[in-house]
């Protein structure tokens, strides 16, 4: 053990405010992990809510734990010293449950490093009675779990609220105590939400294809996700407050679910329906924030599509608080909302697009026209806001050059309009790869081969540099290249994960495919067959498969679809 780490540790904790440790002996411990660094990991409101739940309990105590940054890693291997939890700086090994909260692909690498770090076993299947569960959610483990199922022994599917305490009603049961490890698993299993891999064989064919999911022992078939009904039942805030946070804010969560139903976004369809807190609750929040004297960061899917945005924005910015919001819909924005972040000192407003054509605005089924991104920045400069970011995506379904060269034409159009009203500041055109995700209309669309994908990169660049105050920001491709494998992966892509680990990480990970023969295209490059057996296929979001299909139809139809109603029963998530 070295102690400086330690110490590291303590000093840390000593710069928060909310976190809770308990006299030990009462209650059972559980190692929450976020597989990120720190400054990451505590940014995220998902990652705070479930600390909260867990405490909330009277028979758990939750500590945290996180990647040590880059150079203090060499020092726990140097030294030999286990990865610690935040709170007693409890070696991770010598937790009996352990969980995840995973909101990104890229962070899979990171699972195994800090499983490494705690000196547990990463194989689920070697690991025995004197070994700890490990559990994961989180948005990466609702939509696919299958590239992790080497290593986790239970995935909470959905919203982890109400699932993590029926977990840990079953788990801590103490008539559950002398359970063998399966047995127990087994028992977890019949958990609504709970997803235990090892009771699901993956059978793949004579190609190579999975042919069949078979479940021996007696579980469900398919595994509900969870979501609550009421959001004021449960708090939606920052719990634990440091300065060492991305933005520094209190984070509170006026909405969750997303009722767009924009093709591309997981986040739309795994977290339907879209459900507001109520202003009274949301309200309730600000004056610890202000005790704190921290900036409210409002977090939710579709931040102006708060039915009561303006009342809730006027409310902060009468108490003299300031707030700021990620980003907003272009066609719900209020002129209220605009001023609040304005006066705020928000100095960029971030839109969404997504394309510039309207063709595949359709086919995504954004709902955004120029005319909203007209409107915004209208409001913006009425403000005083003078800069603006574009979000873009490239390689997106039935899309041809022409839709390449409508994204440069709009981003020159919204520039001159901004000139036109006064603006000399900049546009900033951040551009990502699109990259399927499973369990959305666009589960079974090939992505855009990479390579042209970089070429339509450089054209933009090069169409627009020749325009002052227009700045082009690309995601790497390298990264959406292992993104795209591991969002679509299956149970092989366990094992190359497991393969890149052993040699590095991620940068591994290439290499890794060759090992075990794997073709990148087949993940990547591939139109998945309607009939095709899908890994995440023993997962209900409370949709069917042909209720997808027939959105992706609709989608190649460049057809409309309206949002969510209510009353409206269309794909089965409301009852
Ligand atoms: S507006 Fe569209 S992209 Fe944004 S969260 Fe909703 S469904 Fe997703
Ligand atoms: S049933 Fe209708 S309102 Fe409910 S989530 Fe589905 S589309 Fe939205």
């Amino acid at each position: 053990m070295n102690w400086k780490l330690k110490q590291q540790l303590q000093e840390m904790l000593k710069q928060e405010q909310g976190y809770k440790i308990f006299p030990g002996g009462f209650r059972k411990r559980f190692a929450l992990g976020y597989p990120n660094s720190y400054f990451v990991g505590m940014s995220n409101l998902g990652f705070h809510i479930i600390y909260d739940q867990i405490n909330n309990r009277n028979d758990s105590a939750c500590e945290r734990f996180f990647l040590p940054d880059k150079n203090l890693i060499d020092d726990y291997t140097r030294t030999h010293t286990p990865l610690m939890s935040m709170e007693t700086q409890t070696p991770l090994h010598d937790f009996a449950l352990i969980g995840f909260a995973i909101s990104f692909e890229m962070d899979y690498f990171n699972i195994l490093q800090m499983l490494s770090l705690g000196k547990v076993k990463l194989l689920a299947n070697e690991r025995t009675e004197k070994d700890p569960i490990i559990i994961a959610g989180g948005p990466c483990a609702t939509f696919n779990p299958e590239p992790l199922s080497l290593f986790i022994d239970a995935f909470i599917i959905g919203e982890g609220e109400e699932t993590i305490n029926n977990f840990l009603d079953v788990y801590n049961d103490p008539s559950n105590e002398n359970l063998s490890r399966k047995e127990l698993l087994f028992k977890l299993a019949q958990v609504p939400g709970v997803y235990v891999p090892c009771f699901y064989d993956h059978i793949y064919d004579e190609n190579n294809k999975l042919s069949a999911i078979k479940t021996n022992d007696d579980v469900p078939q398919k595994v509900s996700r969870q979501w609550i009904r009421d959001l004021d039942a449960y708090d939606g805030k920052t719990v634990i407050t440091t300065e060492n946070t991305e933005f520094n804010l209190f984070l509170i969560e006026t909405s969750r679910g997303c009722g767009r139903h924009c093709r591309f976004c997981m986040a739309g369809y795994c977290f339907r329906k879209p459900r507001h807190r109520s202003l009274d609750k949301l309200l309730s929040y600000l004056p610890q924030a202000k005790n704190l004297n921290k900036k409210v960061g409002l977090m939710g899917p579709a931040i102006s599509d708060y039915p009561q945005i303006n009342e809730l924005c006027s409310h902060i910015r009468n108490q003299d608080m300031p707030m700021s919001v990620a980003s907003f819909r272009a066609d719900s924005v209020t002129q209220e909302l605009v001023n609040a972040l304005a006066q705020s000192g928000q100095r960029t407003l971030t839109l969404a697009p997504e394309a510039g054509s309207e063709k595949i605005r359709h086919i995504i089924n954004k709902g955004i026209e120029e005319e909203h991104l007209f409107k915004s920045i209208s409001m913006g400069i009425n403000a005083g806001v003078k800069n603006y970011r574009l979000y873009i995506m490239v390689g997106l379904p039935n899309e041809d050059e022409n839709d390449i060269k409508a994204i440069v034409d709009m981003t020159i159009r919204l520039k001159q309009y901004m000139e036109k009203l006064g603006s000399k500041g900049t546009l900033t055109l951040s551009i990502n790869p699109f990259i399927a995700k499973p369990c959305t209309p666009f589960q079974w669309s090939a992505m855009a081969d990479l390579k042209q994908t970089e070429k339509y990169f450089k054209y933009i660049k090069s169409e627009l540099k020749k325009y002052k105050n227009i700045e082009v920001q690309f995601e790497s491709t390298k990264e959406s290249f292992i993104q795209g494998i591991l969002a679509r992966g299956d149970r092989k892509i366990s094992q190359v994960i497991y393969e890149a680990h052993l040699n590095g990480g991620s940068k591994a990970f290439k290499r890794a495919l060759k090992t075990f023969k794997i073709n990148a295209d087949d993940y990547l490059y591939r139109n998945f067959d309607k009939e095709e057996l899908l890994p995440w296929d023993s997962l209900d979001m409370g949709f069917t498969k042909d209720y997808l299909w027939k959105e992706l139809q609709t989608a190649l139809q460049e057809k409309h679809t309206i949002q969510c109603f209510d009353g409206c029963k269309r794909c089965g998530v409301c009852k």
